[in-house]
């Protein structure tokens, strides 16, 4: 598969390409060139399969060219064999129609462990044919950076340096990246807030003097493969419903717009999903612009759901490519005004082309209480907030009733055990996979929030490209 980028005028890449790049060099994103579309007959072939043998079909056709399917399988069974569920991604019954999707029984208790795991095989596998290594620079909130290192600790050819704000993650947050204990993994405790830890990584990718001498590279959700990687799990869920036979909604408690649209790229590949529900938090970017074409920043407000609080969601841009006709010169165009002004209107192609397979929700902080009170006390599941965003908009869906609809459940409740207390009175326990996470010894270095401090921090413990 040959993968070409939003802004057209970076080269076109293989899949060991866009793994390894991230980012297209001309600030786009890559996607594929053609969406792979299964038979129904493919589709029906696929039921009642283990998930890494599910896995291996799905994404077959992304990585063609850059594994052999045998080395595809075997990199999914050993990312998959971590997960504390055999089905890896089990669904859970609410009611007749309201169900849960499982994502949370990786390492890390969230969702972002299914495709990361993959991910840092991935790495190990390109690195050592290469023979070339890899820094991974970050700058987590929380999630993202536990399960990066989880994915990659302990593996060849890759560092990590992950900077995350001092004294402003959970304790929980903070141990799951703090106690991994490789020699290849940095954790950096920045003074100031997360938006400053931010900015230095972005200084650093723009560096020239770093890029020059270290192979830098990114694990957000730019990454290409991380969504080829959730694709899966839409597929697993939607043929357990009985799909083919009857379509499949989704809900999907949305940030960055990774996962919701992995579920875009499984309606394209021929899944039949009747509707996908874009869930946000007040930080609602995306219900503005999916319900009035106005995508518009502010300022981020705080909430109960930090993976959500975002004012700018970089995929979003692949789905305006894809619905606005893929061209590339034009979308550069559109990104270039959006960056200078804040703001923009989707085109009437990308409002039409959206509109036709999502639409949106926005929950505010009662909502989000009132739908973890409801799974509690009309079904006994507690649920973490973010899955509690989800479950408000399915709730508040106005699709056809013997459509099922699928919730996305995005984290352990665990992990944000403050607020699933204060909506149902009950504390929710780290599953015992976990348990000793406080017993363990932590690592970290602490740094002044300067640029120059983690530049050379950065260049005292990386491994040169090659
Ligand atoms: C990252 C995250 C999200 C948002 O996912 P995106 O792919 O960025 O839309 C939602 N919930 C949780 C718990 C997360 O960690």
């Amino acid at each position: 598969m040959e993968y070409i980028s939003t802004r057209g005028s970076a080269s076109a890449l293989d899949f060991e390409g866009v793994t390894l790049a991230g980012l297209a060099s001309d600030g786009g994103l890559y996607l594929p060139a053609e969406w792979p579309r299964f038979s129904e007959a493919q589709i029906a072939d696929m039921v009642g399969l283990p998930y890494a043998e599910l896995a291996t079909r799905v994404m077959w056709p992304f990585v063609e060219g850059s594994l052999t399917e045998e080395e595809l399988r075997s990199l999914c069974q050993q990312a998959y064999g971590r997960f504390a569920h055999k089905a890896v991604t089990p669904l859970v019954q609410l009611d007749e129609r309201q169900w849960l999707l499982e994502l949370f029984h990786g390492p890390t208790l969230a969702f972002k462990d299914v495709a990361l795991q993959l991910l840092g095989l991935l790495f190990e596998t390109f690195l050592s044919r290469r023979q070339s290594n890899l820094t991974i620079i970050g700058a987590t909130s929380g999630d993202t950076g536990s399960a990066a290192i989880d994915a990659v600790a302990g593996r060849e050819g890759v560092d990590i340096f992950m900077l995350h704000p001092k004294g402003r993650v959970s304790d929980v947050q903070r141990r799951q990246m703090t106690t991994a204990r490789a020699p290849n993994v940095h954790n950096i405790a920045i003074e100031g807030s997360f938006d400053d830890a931010q900015a230095m990584v972005k200084r650093m990718f723009g560096d020239a003097d770093m890029t020059g001498r270290f192979n830098i590279g990114a694990v957000n959700s730019i990454n290409w493969a991380r969504l080829m990687a959730q694709v899966v799990y839409y597929f697993a869920s939607a043929l357990q419903l009985g799909a083919l036979h009857r379509p499949v909604a989704y809900s999907v408690p949305t940030g960055n717009f990774g996962d919701v649209f992995a579920g875009y790229v499984a309606a394209q590949m021929g899944l039949p999903i009747a509707q996908l529900v874009v869930a946000t938090n007040v930080n609602d970017i995306l219900h503005r612009a999916l319900s009035d074409g106005d995508y518009s920043t502010g300022t981020v407000t705080p909430t109960d759901t930090p993976s959500m609080d975002i004012q700018v969601s970089s995929n979003f841009e692949r789905l305006l490519f894809d619905c606005g006709g893929r061209d590339g010169a034009a979308m550069a165009e559109q990104i270039r005004s959006f960056e200078a002004d804040k703001a923009m209107q989707l085109t009437n192609s990308q409002r039409e082309g959206a509109s036709a397979l999502f639409t949106s929700v926005r929950a505010d902080q009662q909502q989000v209480l009132q739908a973890l009170r409801w799974a509690h006390e009309n079904a006994g599941e507690v649920i973490d907030p973010h899955t509690a965003v989800g479950l408000h908009a399915a709730l508040a869906s106005e699709l056809d009733p013997s459509i099922p609809m699928v919730t996305l459940a995005t984290a352990h409740p665990a992990k944000f055990p403050d607020v699933v207390e204060r909506a149902t009175g009950l504390r929710p326990n780290l599953p015992s996979r976990v348990g000793d996470l406080f017993a363990r010894e932590e690592a970290y270095s602490e740094l002044p929030g300067k640029y120059d401090a983690v530049r050379d921090f950065v260049t005292q413990h990386a491994s040169p490209a090659a």
